[in-house]
């Protein structure tokens, strides 16, 4: 059917009788003009008609005996500026390809994945990757879609999904053209995803599979060999009691984190004061410092300090912050907790809460790694201080749900000072 078949040769016949009708129709006002002004006499003007018509209906006729030579027909579609407008505007890289696999046109991101690319050349000449040549190759011999999977290896890492599509373009004056679209897809950041996630769930079997270990050994030595030694079945009790306290803390952080970040695109929207807050934390944390010998200074404002926040959230970040100066510096005797307003780079007001130790430091390299989960810079002394390493995780969602960041000063042997600020409220009423 040629009206139907997209793969024809010819346009379909409405069209064809159209183009016909305007050609024979100008020739007939042309004709009537000149027989009009005596230019022509009419059996003249009737058999110029008759070989125009011939001349506008005969093409349509040449064409049928042509074989059906996709390319020989009309204007290739492929090679229109359309398409290649179409394939420049795509957001991922994308190539186009003849059917033998000659390049037609491709994107800037493609140029940017294979800048061997060229128009006119085959494109496995300058894509070599294995997984892209099988592809592209089956996809050539047996006109289906095709998809790949492979890394690309420089300049950095990136996962990438390939997809062959072969595509029938259909040309101006009915045929068609066959040709090749490979688009490239970066899986990278989807990937990067998928791993924290898998080590995660790694890190947090591991660190309940330990203390969850030393209980067990625990139950057992009591059950047997310690079963008659008082002061063993003592000591042993006070160690499964600090193991199941850290089970518990480790539960509590991992709890703590999942609420954070499951709220973390809600804003919290309280207007609150800062200073009873500290106090109330400090108080908290008084028997820890007296456990550690620590000095605990506070330098707080008279007045409030306003933020728009989450009450519970600010009093686990500045127990996590303050907690950490006691444990971690508790060598230096002394930690400072501050509390001060400031006006923020963009010009609106911050409340900066800051605690400083004088106690051993944090190595430059662990510091832009510190706020990950399980990241810790001393894993031994992070253990034997009951650490869970998912503290300075959780400051820094808290920090994030409240549009607020994480400053971390130190010098190796000089202490350390982290200070968390946080957008000033503009309501002025404190709840
Ligand atoms: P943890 O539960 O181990 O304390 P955090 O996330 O709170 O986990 O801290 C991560 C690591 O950062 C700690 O294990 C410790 O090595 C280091 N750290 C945190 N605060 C300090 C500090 N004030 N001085 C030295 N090291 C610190």
């Amino acid at each position: 059917m040629a009206t139907t078949d997209p793969a024809s040769n010819f346009a379909p016949w409405p069209d064809r009788l159209r183009r016909a009708a305007i050609i024979l129709i100008a020739a007939a006002l042309g004709l009537a003009a000149a027989v009009a002004f005596g230019g022509l006499s009419a059996p003249h003007a009737g058999l110029v008609f008759v070989v125009v018509a011939g001349a506008a209906l005969v093409p349509w006729h040449l064409r049928a005996a042509v074989p059906a030579a996709d390319e020989s027909v009309g204007a290739r579609p492929a090679e229109t500026p359309v398409v290649e407008a179409l394939i420049g505007g795509m957001p991922d890289a994308a190539v186009l390809l003849d059917r033998a696999g000659r390049v037609l046109h491709f994107n800037a991101p493609a140029a940017e994945l294979a800048p061997a690319l060229r128009r006119n050349e085959l494109a496995l000449f300058a894509l070599r990757t294995p997984e892209i040549v099988a592809a592209l190759r089956e996809a050539i011999a047996t006109r289906d879609p095709q998809r790949a999977s492979y890394v690309d290896r420089a300049p950095v890492e990136r996962w990438m999904e390939l997809i062959v599509t072969p595509l029938e373009l259909p040309a101006a004056f009915g045929g068609s053209e066959y040709c090749i679209l490979m688009t490239f897809h970066d899986h990278t950041a989807l990937r990067r995803v998928e791993e924290m996630r898998a080590d995660f769930v790694a890190n947090a079997s591991h660190e309940l599979r330990t203390p969850l270990a030393a209980l067990s050994g625990f139950i057992e030595t009591l059950q047997g060999p310690a079963r008659d030694d008082p002061r063993a079945r003592e000591r042993f009790l006070g160690i499964m009691q600090a193991q199941a306290t850290r089970m518990a803390r480790l539960i509590d952080d991992l709890l703590s984190l999942s609420r954070v970040e499951l709220s973390a695109h809600v804003r919290p929207d309280r207007v609150i004061d800062l200073v009873p807050l500290v106090r109330q934390v400090v108080d908290g944390l008084e028997p820890l410092a007296r456990e550690r010998q620590v000095a605990v200074e506070m330098a707080l404002p008279p007045a409030p300090v306003m933020v728009t926040g989450d009450a519970e959230e600010l009093l686990r970040l500045f127990e996590n912050l303050i907690g950490n100066g006691l444990k971690y510096g508790a060598s230096g005797g002394r930690v400072i907790v501050s509390l001060t307003e400031a006006a923020a780079a963009d010009g609106a007001g911050e409340a900066c809460f800051a605690v400083r130790d004088f106690g051993p430091g944090i190595a430059p390299e662990h510091l832009p790694r510190l706020t990950e989960r399980f990241y810790r810079a001393d894993a031994g002394d992070s253990r034997a201080q009951g650490g869970t390493g998912l503290g300075l995780s959780l400051v820094k969602h808290i920090l994030n749900r409240h549009r607020g960041r994480l400053q971390i000063e130190s010098v190796f042997g000089q202490g350390a000072t982290f200070t968390a600020c946080l957008p000033a409220a503009k309501a002025a009423a404190p709840e």
